[in-house]
């Protein structure tokens, strides 16, 4: 099973991804862990061009096709060939991402990058995609108390910007239910935990 955790900064995804992982080792599944931007070394060494880039950044096309290039080399290196072993991947962002910094953020259409994700990727989409959600101030408090500088993060971004990107979430798990579980990340990181663990139980069943 593929599976992706997906939200803005500060939701907690990183830990939620360790959490989820940890939990389903303990149920004797294999599991690979794994991010993006990166993933592979090809697509490391692109994560360092698109967090590395000061003043304006990338011009949002450019953000685009780095990102899908990222991506198609984390697909086809890595993603790909554990699921053909059997081995349950989670990612720490995916696609939908793309489509909502690139897209709802930055005002790429959605046909353009589903576009580079097709040529790129051949069109892989997670088994289940956990939308991890919490409130601009709470993500607020946790991006301060983190205080890495900013290094692991592209910045200049408006805060209006971040709420697009909310939204765009939002709106991409109202239009597919199937393939996304939306779990409230306000609280303790136990208690989006068990969330996550609820959303999973029909895949741990199957
Ligand atoms: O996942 P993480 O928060 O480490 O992502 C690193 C940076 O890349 C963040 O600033 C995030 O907003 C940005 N990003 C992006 N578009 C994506 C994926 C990540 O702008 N498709």
């Amino acid at each position: 099973k593929f599976i992706a955790l997906e939200g803005g900064e500060g939701v907690g995804k990183s830990t939620q991804t360790r959490l989820l992982a940890d939990a389903l080792r303990a149920r004797g599944i294999e599991v690979v862990v794994t991010r993006e931007p990166g993933g592979t070394p090809g697509a490391e060494i692109i994560r360092g061009l698109l967090l590395g880039l000061d003043g304006e950044g990338w011009n949002p096309r450019a953000e685009a096709l780095l990102f899908a290039a990222a991506r198609s080399d984390h697909v086809e290196r890595l993603i790909r060939p554990a699921l053909s072993r059997g081995q349950w991947v989670i990612c720490d962002r995916f696609l939908d991402s793309s489509r909502a910094y690139q897209g709802g953020g930055s005002g790429l259409s959605d046909e353009d990058i589903g576009e580079l994700h097709r040529i790129g990727s051949q069109g892989l989409l997670p088994d289940l995609t956990l939308l991890l959600e919490a409130p601009p101030a709470v993500v607020e408090a946790r991006l301060s108390a983190r205080d890495t500088g900013g290094s692991d993060r592209i910045g200049g971004r408006e805060p209006a910007y971040h709420a697009r990107v909310a939204q765009a979430f939002a709106q991409f798990a109202e239009s597919e239910p199937a393939r996304f579980a939306r779990i409230d990340a306000a609280g303790s990181a136990d208690q989006a935990h068990a969330a996550v663990l609820s959303a999973l139980s029909p895949l741990l069943s199957a």
